[in-house]
């Protein structure tokens, strides 16, 4: 009886233990993480991503990489998640996360193959995450909200790398702009941006509308094409006569009952649009359709009016007009109604839109973002979201620090100096985050071509020197303080990176048993139906050279 296995997995299920289970996450995170760090820096690559329809996307953007590779195995799922908290709360830094993220667990399965206990690592992880946090705000730089150059300098830096060098300082400013134009006393929304892509000239021709600007022509030739001083009412409502306000049934016998039918409709188009007409209307935006009757009588009265307006749109046309949304036609009031100093309809690269421009307050505004071909477009989008970001956190953290890796060497001198006192073998998992810190900086200097280890030493000796700025500069190789540049960074970005790299380790290193109900596989999209461990869904060979890292895992997912 003694040795007899008892059975309580299913047959489909699959199960890994102990070392193998731990092992096996660690490659798939690490994985991962490799998978996007030759991108890192102002002269990281780009990426070619195919996907199974056939649809490319070129970025160096850590996060837009991962979420296009469409990644499957559980662990390797733990670090994309990490590149989206880092998105999400505050917009740049996903592949420094990322990289930090695989380097800690590089880190840790050295330690682990010492025999040090997983638990002991995870413990000392966290103290370490906790004290480079503080390192972290010591050597931080205050900013001032009015400093305008120095908010320009970090979004150009958040762009630095990503297509837009040409026009970096151009777009730095409108992003800046931007910004403060929706910063208001309930803090600062970027959802209030539009970013509107044009394909067709330069970007350095991208502009800022201050107001808003929708992706819709007015619904009737007769209607005019601009108005000034324009009232607007904004309608979450139909300028329909719905089947129900009528009778369901009609039973049309003669003639006459079908025209009466027919003017009982037309009259209740008539009164909507007299309705708004009273309010005092100029410019009318509906979320629902519009009959084409009732665009008639609009147009009669000299109504510019569209239709089918996104709710997202309609939002930011409330916000920036001051109108309120009714979701009733028939209850429109006089002050209801927003104001814009001129609606106008206009060319975009050859769609029609609607431009609502000075307004009082322009709480929303949009960018229209030009560009040569749609993948560059695409790619300065990217860039543009990653500096709203970080100009957004900056205002409201008010924190800086130098980029080039000074962060990052700072605090692992901090570390060693603080795993001193912490003894024991937790001492060694604080050293190995120290260490595993410098991958930023090393990556740097890998990607621009220089030599990572001379510049790694020259770093840290500048640091011992006391100049705790001092960082590489990737274009020149120098060690200098490139805070003096204009290279910064909100603080935001690396305590985030380290706090979401940090927990994602931990949690990897925790894990000693993988149960799986169905096929576990490795890496990404269905490796065995499309053959081959390349990408996914027939990637021309350029994909599967470019992202190497993932053939192991594709590897490790056959293992399983
Ligand atoms: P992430 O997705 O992490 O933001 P990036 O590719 O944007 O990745 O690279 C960010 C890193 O590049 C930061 O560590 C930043 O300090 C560094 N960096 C930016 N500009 C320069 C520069 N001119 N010289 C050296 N490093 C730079
Ligand atoms: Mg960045």
């Amino acid at each position: 009886m003694g040795n007899q296995p008892m059975i309580v997995l299913s047959d489909d299920s699959q199960r890994t233990s102990g070392k193998d289970a731990q092992s096996m996450n660690i490659t798939a995170g690490k994985a991962v993480s490799e998978s996007v760090r030759t991108t890192l820096g102002p002269k990281g690559m780009d990426k070619m991503l195919v996907d199974s329809t056939g649809n490319v996307v070129v970025t160096n953007d850590g996060v837009t990489i991962l979420k296009e590779m469409e990644i499957e195995h559980p662990a390797a799922n733990m670090i994309v998640e990490v590149a989206e908290t880092q998105e999400s709360e505050v917009g740049d830094g996903t592949t420094t996360a990322v990289v930090v993220a695989g380097e800690l667990l590089k880190k840790a399965e050295d330690q682990l193959d010492q025999e040090i206990h997983a638990t002991t690592l995870a413990q000392g992880y966290r103290q370490a995450a906790e004290k480079a946090k503080e390192a972290l705000e010591g050597i931080a730089i205050d900013v001032e909200e009015s400093d305008t150059e120095i908010l320009e300098n970090i979004a150009a830096t958040a762009m630095t790398g990503k297509g837009a060098e040409n026009a970096r300082d151009h777009l730095a400013s409108l992003v800046v702009q931007a910004v403060r134009s929706v910063a208001d006393e309930d803090g600062i929304d970027t959802d209030n941006i539009k970013v509107e892509d044009v394909v067709g000239g330069a970007i350095e021709e991208s502009e800022l509308v201050e107001g808003v600007i929708v992706s819709k022509e007015r619904v009737h030739d007769d209607m005019p094409y601009a108005v000034e001083d324009a009232n607007v009412a904004v309608l979450d409502d139909a300028l329909e006569v719905r089947e129900t306000e009528i009778d369901a049934e009609v039973n049309v016998t003669d003639p006459d009952q079908l025209q009466e039918f027919l003017d009982q409709e037309e009259e209740q188009l008539k009164e909507m649009v007299d309705e708004l007409a009273e309010a005092g209307a100029d410019v009318v935006f509906a979320q629902d359709g519009i009959d084409d009757m009732a665009q008639h009588f609009l147009a009669q009265e000299g109504i510019l009016a569209a239709r089918r307006v996104k709710s997202s749109d309609a939002g930011k046309l409330a916000r920036a007009t001051g109108a309120n949304v009714v979701s009733n036609v028939s209850d429109v009031e006089a002050d209801d109604l927003g104001f814009a100093g001129s609606v106008a309809q206009k060319d975009v690269g050859g769609d029609q839109q609607l431009f609502v421009e000075d307004v009082d307050e322009a709480k929303s505004v949009t960018l229209i973002l030009r560009g040569g071909t749609e993948h560059v477009v695409d790619e300065v989008e990217r860039a543009i979201e990653d500096a709203l970001g970080v100009v957004r956190t900056t205002l409201e953290d008010g924190k800086v620090v130098p980029g080039g890796g000074a962060p990052e060497i700072a605090v692992g001198l901090a570390l060693q100096d603080f795993a001193d006192s912490v003894g024991g073998r937790e001492q060694i998992a604080v050293e190995a985050f120290a260490e595993a810190l410098d991958v930023i900086p090393r990556t740097l200097a890998e990607n621009a071509g220089l030599d990572p280890i001379d510049s790694i030493v020259e770093l840290r000796s500048e640091h011992a020197d006391g100049d705790s700025n001092a960082g590489l500069d990737a274009y020149t190789g120098d060690v200098t303080d490139l805070s003096e540049d204009g290279v910064v960074e909100p603080l935001r970005v690396k305590t985030q990176a380290i706090e979401s790299a940090t927990e994602a380790a931990v949690m990897i290193l925790r894990i000693d048993d993988v149960i799986a109900a169905g096929d576990l596989k490795g890496g990404q999209t269905g490796d065995d139906d499309e053959g081959g461990p390349g990408g996914p869904g027939g990637a021309p060979g350029g994909m599967g050279g470019g992202m190497g890292g993932m053939g192991g895992m594709g590897g490790m997912g056959g293992a399983m």
